[in-house]
C-alpha cells in the first residue's frame, strides 16, 4: 500500500470555515448568448470575452470557459468548468465515473455542496465548500467525483470550479499525487465588504499552500455589497471570471459566466455593483504548444496516443472500490 503515501492531507489549523451560504451560491448565474455585446473595442485593459459553451459532464450541463474557440490557455489553465448551482432531487447527484488523466494537475474548488474524490492511489477524499482538491496527474492516474451518500438522500446541491492545469513539459510524466488542502488552510484577506482567498500562488501580501509548478494565481473576490479590486499590473497572463453577481473591468460590463481576459500589463479593477464573486486566474505562459484530447494533456502527441491505447486496453491502475469507467470517446 505504498502508494498511499501519496494522498497527502494538510493538517487543520483553525477551526474557521469558508463557507458561503445557500443564498449567495444561488444568487443567479445566468446569461443569455443571444446577447453578447462586445465591450473589448472601448476597453483598454479587456483583449476578449469568453463566453461559455455547454459541456456534458457524465450526464449534467456544465459551462466551459477554456479552452475556448479563440483562446485556449491563460497561464497555465487549459480547463475552466464551471458547475452549477445544482440542487438535485432526493436520490440524486454527481457520478462521474473513474476516467484517466495524464500530464496535468485538477484544481477542485466549491462554493456548496460536497464530493467524493476517489482515485487509482487509494485516496478517498471529501471536498466541501472553502477546501482545494489538488490532484497531479502526471504519467497517469484515474479517478471517480460522485456525491457522498448521505448527501444523495437529502438532494444534494452542487455548485463550484474545476480547473486544469497544464504541467511544465520537464514534469509532464511526474509522479501522480492528491493533496487536500482544507479550508482552514487557504489564506484570505478581509477588506470592507470584501473577502479575497487566495487559492493558489501569493496575492494581497499572503500566499496560499496549494503546490504549483510554475507561476500560477488563483484567486475568489467575494463582494457582499458595490466595492472595487484593483489588481496591480503583471507580466503574467490573467483572466477575470464572474460567477454571480454584477460587476465590471473598466468599462467592460461582465455578466455571470464570462470571462474577460486582461490585457498584457494592464492594470484593471473589478468593480462590484452589489454583492458578486468572481474568480481570478491567471501565471506565466509556457513556451511549448500542448495537445488536448479528452482527459490528456500533453506536448507530445504521441503520449496522448499511447494513454488512449492504455486506457482502452485497461492498463491504467484500478480505482479502489469502483467498479464502472468512463469508455474512451470515439
Ligand atoms: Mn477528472
Amino acid at each position: 500500500m505504498a502508494a498511499l503515501a501519496a494522498c497527502v492531507k494538510v493538517r487543520h489549523r483553525s477551526a474557521t470555515t469558508g463557507q458561503v451560504t445557500q443564498s449567495e451560491a444561488r444568487a443567479g448565474v445566468s446569461w443569455q448568448p443571444s446577447m453578447e455585446p462586445d465591450c473589448t473595442d472601448r476597453a483598454d485593459e479587456v483583449e476578449l470575452l469568453i463566453w461559455p459553451r455547454d459541456s456534458d459532464l457524465d450526464g449534467l450541463t456544465i459551462r466551459r470557459l477554456l479552452p475556448s474557440a479563440k483562446r485556449r490557455l491563460v497561464g497555465p489553465y487549459v480547463f475552466f468548468d464551471h458547475f452549477g448551482p445544482f440542487r438535485f432531487p432526493a436520490g440524486q447527484g454527481i457520478d462521474v465515473r473513474p476516467h484517466p488523466h495524464i500530464g496535468l494537475a485538477t484544481v477542485t474548488y466549491l462554493f456548496n455542496g460536497e464530493i467524493m474524490h476517489r482515485d487509482s492511489l487509494g485516496c478517498v477524499q471529501a471536498i466541501r465548500p472553502g477546501a482545494v482538491n489538488l490532484m497531479v496527474a502526471g504519467r497517469g492516474i484515474v479517478h471517480s467525483e460522485r456525491t457522498p451518500p448521505e448527501r444523495r438522500q437529502e438532494g444534494a446541491e452542487l455548485h463550484g470550479i474545476q480547473l486544469w492545469l497544464a504541467l511544465p513539459a520537464d514534469q509532464e510524466a511526474t509522479d501522480p499525487a492528491f493533496t487536500h488542502y482544507p479550508a482552514d488552510d487557504i489564506p484570505m484577506v478581509e477588506g470592507e465588504g470584501l473577502r479575497i482567498t487566495v487559492i493558489m500562488g501569493e496575492a494581497f501580501g499572503v500566499r496560499s499552500p496549494v503546490r504549483t509548478f510554475s507561476p500560477t494565481l488563483y484567486i475568489e473576490a467575494l463582494f457582499a455589497e458595490p466595492g472595487r479590486l484593483s489588481l496591480p499590473a503583471s507580466g503574467n497572463e490573467r483572466a477575470v471570471y464572474l460567477v454571480e453577481g454584477r460587476a465590471a473591468l473598466g468599462a467592460c460590463p461582465l455578466e455571470p459566466g464570462t470571462m474577460a481576459v486582461i490585457r498584457p500589463a494592464a492594470e484593471v479593477s473589478i468593480e462590484a455593483e452589489g454583492p458578486a464573486r468572481a474568480m481570478i486566474i491567471g501565471g506565466e505562459p509556457f513556451a511549448e504548444k500542448r495537445t488536448i484530447w479528452w482527459n490528456f494533456v500533453s506536448t507530445s502527441r504521441d503520449r496522448i496516443e499511447k494513454a488512449k491505447r492504455d486506457w482502452r486496453e485497461g492498463r491504467f491502475d484500478p480505482v479502489p472500490g469502483e467498479t464502472e469507467l468512463t469508455p474512451l470517446p470515439d
